[in-house]
């Protein structure tokens, strides 16, 4: 286990299926981060409006959910179905509900508690609106297609049923997403850029493990110089 000086703060973005979320889980394996994965919280509104048959643009209703989301309480195997997700998409373009959300995300991290030593948060926002001044940044990308097929995997896995068009879907969501006049998906200007789609997930673990490892290392330099300069001055 990492034992840190400080809280780190790491914000993780891209589009579905590129790597965040595990790459996300193993960041904050390593480190001792407390870990959300903030698409949960847009898909468990989205699972909310289609149990009650709200209508995807009544944002008023909209609203009114997002308020009630339990961040200890997103364990439901429906929200990881590819129709909430799509449903999650679309109620993530409103203004308003993206607020409350994003109020929640932050009072997430307002406070490290033991056992942690920072968090970590991956959905797509979050190093450019979230967390703006998160330690480090990530977007982690790769090829639409390969995303499908590492979605078709993963569905084969959970024995979900498939769809044919899980391509056409990724793409779908991906415009939505990029194209969206609030929070868009898109890298924060300071983020390091991972494309994973030649690499195997351990692979993408290391390249995001030597990024944070090398950061820890400059600030661990940076603030022994500063010690010892103010030993000098002292
Ligand atoms: O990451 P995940 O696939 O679970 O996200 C589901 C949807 O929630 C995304 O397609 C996106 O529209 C929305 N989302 C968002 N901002 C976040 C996290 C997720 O808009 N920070």
């Amino acid at each position: 286990m990492f034992f840190l000086e400080f809280a780190l703060i790491i914000a993780i973005d891209g589009p579905s299926g590129a790597g965040k979320g595990t790459i996300a889980t193993y960041l904050a394996n390593f480190y001792n981060l407390k870990h959300l994965d903030t698409g949960l919280l847009y898909r468990a509104v989205a699972l909310k409006i289609i149990q009650d048959n709200v209508a995807s643009d009544d944002e008023m209703t909209l609203s009114r959910v997002a308020l009630t989301i339990d961040l200890q309480n997103l364990k439901d195997p429906a929200l990881r179905h590819e129709s909430t997700a799509s449903m999650a998409s679309k109620i993530a373009v409103f203004p308003n509900v993206r607020d409350i959300l994003t109020n929640q995300m932050r009072l997430f991290c307002q406070k490290v508690l033991p056992p942690y030593d920072g968090f970590i948060l991956d959905g797509r926002d979050i190093g450019t609106v979230v967390c703006p001044d998160a330690h480090l940044k990530f977007f982690i990308t790769a090829d639409s297609e390969t995303r499908a097929k590492r979605r078709h995997n993963e569905m084969q896995q959970r024995n979900q049923q498939i769809g044919e068009s899980i391509l056409e879907k990724i793409r779908e969501r991906d415009e939505r997403d990029s194209g969206r006049g609030v929070a868009p998906l898109t890298p924060a200007q300071d983020a390091y850029v991972i494309d994973t789609s030649s690499m195997n997930i351990q692979e993408a673990c290391e390249v995001a493990g030597q990024i944070v490892n090398r950061y820890l290392k400059d600030r661990k330099s940076q603030s022994e110089a500063e010690n010892s300069k103010a030993q000098v001055l002292s």
